[in-house]
């Protein structure tokens, strides 16, 4: 936890090499760090267990090293890395999962990723994400047992038409609307594992994390998880994201983009200032 003082955090996920964009944004978060006197953690974020592999961690600890990052906490600082590696912590994800059922924040649904796409009529986003269309959202909510409820899938209950609200720190005031730019969304998943929405903001709050710093592209998922900090009587961080880093087409770099990746960077000979 902390005493006040800032809390960053850079949260990878190891699927892949991690590439420019990736070390620009965790550049971004150390330096928002330093300039406060805050501390930053790592935290590996490896929940999904068919795309993770422990060798894409070792990967990333390195290349992040030779991009001039450097934590405080978390693996490859002497402390037990477990504590800041999410397939290590489903007992904080828990907590979090049984808070929200408790408050009749979240709903068990049965719907295949296939019903909720082929849904009569389901509205879309304006990124061309299918809004829930509610199919379970009145479904009974009990189970014989909490290890029963844990086999499937959950989601938030998003109020309709409700203005998301919030300043950014890079970005100004931005504003989101339930049941128009996201419905209801997963928190669990019935194999077991939280969403990314709910595991980052138990993780969060449970690190004591002040501010969160991350790429643009989640800024619909800052709206989703100001709802899960609200459902969860917990005060949410600040909030910074950094513009996504494009190739030269003006698309955003991806993992599979080996070109950009800090390794083939490394082995080019790059000066690791020039990132
Ligand atoms: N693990 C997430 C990712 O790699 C980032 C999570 C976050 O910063 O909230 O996209």
């Amino acid at each position: 936890m902390n005493n006040g003082k800032y809390k960053g955090r850079i949260a990878p996920t190891p699927t892949g090499f991690m590439h420019r964009g990736h070390a620009k944004t965790f550049l971004a978060a150390q330096r928002r760090a330093r300039e406060r006197g805050g501390r930053l953690i790592l935290r590996v974020e490896d929940l999904d267990g068919d795309r993770c592999r422990p060798e894409f961690t070792d990967a990333l600890v390195e290349d992040l090293l030779w991009a001039g990052l450097r934590w405080d906490e978390g693996p490859d600082t002497g402390g037990p890395s477990g504590e800041y590696t999410q397939s290590k912590r489903s007992a904080v994800f828990v907590g979090a999962w049984r808070a929200l059922r408790s408050q009749g924040a979240i709903f068990p649904c049965d719907c295949s990723r296939k019903d909720v796409l082929s849904a009569v009529q389901a509205p879309h986003n304006e990124g061309g994400e299918p809004i829930y269309p509610g199919t379970c959202r009145n479904r009974s909510t009990a189970f014989w047992s909490e290890s029963e409820a844990l086999e499937s899938n959950w989601r938030m209950r998003v109020p309709d038409g409700e203005t998301i609200a919030f300043t950014d720190e890079n970005l100004g005031n931005l504003r989101f609307v339930t049941g128009v730019d996201f419905g209801d969304f997963l928190v669990w998943r019935k194999d077991g594992i939280p969403s990314y929405e709910l595991a980052v903001v138990a993780d969060d709050i449970a690190m004591g994390i002040t501010e969160v710093v991350r790429g643009e592209d989640l800024l619909l998922s800052t709206a989703r998880q100001l709802l899960i900090y609200r459902a969860l009587g917990a005060t949410p961080p600040a909030f910074y994201h950094c513009p996504l880093v494009r190739d030269a087409s003006g698309n955003r770099l991806a993992k599979r983009d080996k070109a950009q990746s800090l390794r083939e960077l490394r082995a080019g000979g790059m000066d690791p200032k020039m990132l």
